[in-house]
């Protein structure tokens, strides 16, 4: 092959390529980050919902679930790609000791993590000297970062790209294990996200996980949390094959992180916009 020709088709491979990467590298799909939204607004003090709908109605959303992925995709947003680009690490983490021990900054050079990125806008969002325009986007920054942190493959051990990188069948169908966990397993309820909120809602309040000494940073508690369950026996399938025995024993775990996400941002807004 020529080499015009040559870089040609490399240049359309790379143009196939790099969109499914980038919409599977950010994770919860968008059904998880909704349904964590909204298990957060509803149980939101009247005051913090007050101050939510102020900031949302200034940024013109409807709901917090509506705003709950726009981190997701900022690259696609004319004039945002920027910042799109700048925010990418704050997504995820990665623990370097093949452990799940929260070493910064190890685990977060100059906060560029999730647990540096959840400390960065929880701070803008309480702030009563920011803007109202920094406070909304803030606002949608912390939404979408509780779900990240709580979502397992956000926050784990392997150098394999959260689970990017590990190919596994599902459905008859080849697909990798970040992909599994933030969305295939959920769909296996065959809801929307609203009655998936629903369905959740009823389970009743759930019970958060102690706080770990000595850590006064949540956050770093919630990502160490995310990699234990990644470590766990199993979650990886040796088999490459993710079966009815995979999802019966791993979506109510999947379900708990949502679970938990929601009552935790909950306490959060509730605590930051009191
Ligand atoms: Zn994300």
């Amino acid at each position: 092959m020529k080499s015009a020709a040559k870089r040609r088709v490399v240049a359309v491979l790379l143009a196939l390529a790099i969109p499914a990467f980038a919409a599977t590298v950010h994770a919860w799909g968008d059904i998880g980050h909704r349904i964590v939204a909204e298990l957060a607004w509803r149980q939101l003090d009247p005051s913090a919902r007050a101050e939510v709908q102020r900031l949302l109605k200034a940024d013109g959303a409807d709901s917090l679930a509506d705003v709950a992925s726009w981190p997701d995709h900022l690259r696609d947003e004319p004039g945002r790609e920027a910042l799109g680009k700048a925010t990418g690490p704050l997504h995820y983490m990665d623990f370097r000791d093949g452990k799940c021990h929260y070493v910064p900054p190890r685990e977060c050079p100059d906060g560029r993590c999730v647990v540096g990125g959840l400390e960065k806008y929880v701070a803008i969002l309480g702030d009563r000297h920011a803007s109202t325009a920094d406070r909304a986007e803030a606002l949608k920054f912390v939404v979408h970062f509780v779900g990240d942190v709580h979502q397992p493959l956000h926050a784990g051990n392997r150098d394999d790209k959260g689970g990017n990188d590990y190919q596994v069948q599902f459905d008859g169908k080849g697909t990798n294990l970040h992909r599994v966990w933030d969305s295939q397993m959920l769909y296996t309820r065959d809801l929307k996200w609203s009655a998936y909120a629903d369905r959740l809602a009823a389970e009743g309040p759930v019970k958060l996980p102690r706080p770990i000494a000595p850590f006064d940073n949540p956050y770093a508690q919630w990502a160490e949390e995310s990699c234990e369950i990644v470590a766990a026996p199993g979650f990886y399938p040796d088999s490459h094959r993710i079966d009815d025995a995979y999802v019966a024993h791993n979506l109510p775990i999947a379900e708990t992180r949502l679970r938990e996400a929601g009552k935790r941002l909950a306490d959060l807004l509730n605590k930051t916009l009191d």
